[in-house]
């Protein structure tokens, strides 16, 4: 007799944490079903939670750890390859700790990253740990840092689809974040406007309520535009800006030579 069994799990291809299930049969992983009661996806899932799972069942899949030796890879045991590894480190970290580093996974678990801060600050005696969001958030951290305080999300994943109002801009979130954009769809459906401005006419701009298309490479000058006609007509939150914002003086200065004929020339 065939045995399917439903096995709930976390989808682990990104960081979002979607809830699926995966399906099992004879032992085998072949299928993802829908894990309708998880507060994160709420039974959906993007097309990399649905199909990640093939990895798992590929011949070509890692399944032991291999040692190089002479140019040639053979396969070793666990403890052979962690012994390995172990002593290595510790024969280049009480050499010099400068000479080791360790790069972590954005996709592990806070838990896997602390130890991993410790094993390279306590064990190996040295600073050089890094992760690999900095290659793809180093401008976003920065630019966040700057702006909100912070460099990472200032709110939570499930507070957009209470938003009255989206204003989304150089981001496509119905392709590239579809999780995401589903909350936005639940927000207008709350009754939420959506404005997208971006170069593209994306998936994302076409559920758009209004959509903005500008030249790439332009967006400066289109917000600093905005930023003036909101100044000229005093749509402003003075409070906000005097109890919770800097710079707003020296700001109000740049924008002022962005009018609306200049930002319409260089945004097209
Ligand atoms: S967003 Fe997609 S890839 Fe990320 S956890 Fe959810 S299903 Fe998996």
């Amino acid at each position: 007799m065939v045995e399917i069994k439903y096995v709930p799990s976390i989808c682990p291809y990104c960081g979002t944490g979607c809830g699926i299930n995966f399906v099992v049969k004879d032992g085998k992983i072949i299928g993802v079903e829908p894990y309708k009661r998880h507060p994160v996806n709420e039974g959906k899932v993007c097309p990399k939670g649905n199909f990640g799972y093939q990895f798992i069942n590929r011949e070509d899949r890692l399944t032991t750890p291999l040692i190089k030796e002479n140019g040639e890879f053979r396969e070793a045991s666990w403890d052979e390859a962690l012994d390995l590894v172990a002593n290595k480190l510790k024969e280049v970290s009480d050499e010099d700790p400068n000479k080791v580093g360790f790069y972590a996974c954005a996709r592990s678990p806070n838990e896997n990253i602390y130890i991993t801060q410790k094993l390279a600050r306590v064990a190996c005696g040295t600073q050089n740990v890094d992760h690999c969001a900095r290659i793809c958030h180093g401008p976003t951290v920065a630019g966040l840092a700057t702006t909100f305080g912070s460099g990472a999300m200032t709110n939570g994943f499930d507070s957009i689809k209470e938003a009255d109002y989206i204003f989304c801009i150089g981001s496509n979130n119905m392709e590239a974040h579809p999780l995401f954009g589903r909350k936005m769809i639940q927000a207008k459906q709350n009754g939420a406007k959506l404005v997208v401005l971006d170069p593209r006419f994306t998936p994302t701009a076409k559920i758009a309520d209004e959509y903005v298309q500008f030249e790439t490479g332009t967006d400066v000058a289109l917000m600093n535009a905005m930023i003036k006609v909101i100044i000229d007509k005093g749509l402003q939150d003075d409070e906000f800006i005097a109890n919770r914002t800097k710079g707003y003086e020296e700001m109000k200065e740049v924008v002022q030579k962005y009018d609306l004929d200049m930002a319409s020339e260089i945004t097209g």
